[in-house]
This record gives C-alpha cells, structure tokens and sequence, in this order.
C-alpha cells in the first residue's frame, strides 16, 4: 500500500493456556471458548484449540477421540503436521495430512470420530493440528450435515508481497476466492513469513477478526508483539487495515466473519440459541436421532 492506512485498533489480546489432553492424540491449549471471552466478541466463532507441535512415537493402536455427537455448530480442522482420519455418521470421511482442511458442518446432529491415521500411528512423527468451531446461524442449526475435505493445493496463494505466503482457505481476499463453502460470510488464511516482512490486508467493516500466533513471532498493528499461542482480537467497532510483521520466520492463521448477535448456549458438543434447545439436542442424541457409526471392519 502506497498511502499510510489507518489501523484498526487492537481490544485484547489473550494469551497461551495450560495444556490439556483431548483424547490420547490432541494435547491442546484452548486459544478461546465462551467461558474465556465474551462470545459475542468471538462471533461468528466459539472455540479453538490448537495441538503445538509433538512427537509421537511409532504406535500399533491409533490415538484420538472416539465416537461423539455435536449440534448446532461447525468444525474446523486444519492439519499442519501428522495426519487425521475422521469418520462420520453421516457418511463423510476422509483422511487429512499436512496443508489441509477438513470442514464439517454439525447442523442437526451426526456422531462422529477423530484418530490419527494408520499410517501416521505406524510410522509416528511430529503432529500439529488445530480445530476451529464456526456458529451457526438460528436459521441453519437444524441444516444437513455436510463434509468437506479440502487440499491444501487448492488454496489459492494470496501475493502479499516479498517473504510472505498467504494461503486463502474461504472467502475472498484481494480479487481471490477460498474453495471451502460457508454458511455465513466467512474469510479464512494463514500467512507464513520470513523474518522482517510484512503483510497487509483489509477486510469488510464490523466483521470480527481474530489473529492467532501458530509459531515464531508478529508485530501486529506496528504495537503489539504477538508470539506462539497468542491471540489477538481487533476492535470491530472500529475501520482500518491488518498489518502483521513477521519478527522472526512466523506463521499467523486469520479468522474473520460476520457476527451472527444472537444468544449463545453452549453445552459440551451442542451449541444452541436457548436452554431448551439444549436440552432437546441431548435428548435427540440420547435416542439415536444424530446417527450411529458403522462398525469398523
Ligand atoms: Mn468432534
């Protein structure tokens, strides 16, 4: 950009959380969840965990989570080392490795599993994943679950200049679109950098957006140094343009959207609007009404 843009101003900035293990294969810091920050600030997003990089020795019986429901929401799965295989009671499936994005969206309920892959559990390596849970809107609780299995080939290069790759997974960004189809306006890409460049960006007045540190370490807004697990959030009440600097070799995942300013009630793997909502979910799971998973072979 040739002119000094306006920066939109920083609101918080959240830092890395105590581990935690979800299942045996996710060892997880939650970078946020409505019980850490406001979760209209958060809007459309609910919760991220990401599983920094670690190693895994070679196994004979495949770590993860086993069957479990969700409602009402999206999961985002981004793998950036290892590979997850996930099976749903929906039919979608598919393994994802380094580079893609597994995109399932919840809607009226499936049950579904998540375990490192055969292959990844035989030969053993380094795993980094993280999951990002989208909202959905009231309109669209109720709607089809659908999986989408995306390749990292597929997102197109964002050219944000000299050192810097983005990749954009949805959304649109400088006259480009991401593959990945969304319910609401969502933009989503991770931008690497070389030590001391920089990235700028704009993205659509009131939208939310969130930065989160994946590694190494970004000046954001020409204040903040922002590093490894850090999140920060950007005032929507406020215009202005994105601008990170990568300090060291760093990489950045961006989340924006549309805030859906609806109620958020959040229990375990339902998201609804109501506590009665929340209640009938439970019940629905209860009698089998979000599928089962067929037996492995
Ligand atoms: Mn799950």
């Amino acid at each position: 950009m040739g002119v000094m843009a306006t920066l939109q101003p920083i609101l918080t900035v959240a830092r890395a959380r105590e581990k935690h293990w979800v299942g045996d294969a996710f060892l997880v810091s939650t970078v946020f969840s409505p019980n850490q920050l406001d979760p209209q600030i958060l809007s459309p997003f609910l919760l991220m965990d990401h599983a920094a990089p670690k190693y895994f020795p070679p196994a004979t019986k495949a770590r993860g989570v086993g069957e479990h429901p969700h409602r009402g929401f999206e999961t985002v799965t981004f793998a950036y080392a290892g590979e997850v295989a996930h099976r749903d009671s929906h039919g979608g499936g598919g393994i994802i490795g380094p580079g893609d994005v597994q995109w399932m969206t919840a809607g009226s309920g499936v049950v579904h599993e998540e375990f490192q892959s055969e292959r990844f559990t035989a030969e053993g390596g380094t795993f980094e994943m993280v999951q990002l849970w989208v909202n959905l809107p009231a309109r669209l609780k109720m709607t089809s679950p659908r999986y989408q299995g995306l390749e990292g080939q597929r997102f197109p290069r964002i050219p944000f200049g000299h050192g810097v790759e983005g990749r954009l997974i949805a959304g649109d960004l400088q006259s480009l679109q991401g593959p990945a189809l969304t319910h609401t306006p969502i933009t989503l890409f991770d931008v690497d950098f070389e030590a001391a460049s920089t990235a700028q960006f704009e993205l659509a007045a009131g939208t939310t957006t969130l930065l989160f540190v994946l590694r190494g370490s970004v000046r954001t807004q020409r204040a903040q140094i922002a590093q490894q697990g850090d999140l920060v959030v950007l005032d929507r009440a406020s215009r202005g343009s994105v601008e990170l600097e990568g300090e060291t070799g760093a990489r950045v995942l961006v989340l924006n959207g549309e805030p859906l300013e609806e109620p958020v009630f959040a229990h375990g793997p339902f998201v609804m609007n109501t506590r009665a909502e929340i209640v009938e979910a439970i019940h629905d799971y209860q009698r089998g009404l979000m599928g089962t998973l067929a037996p492995t072979s």
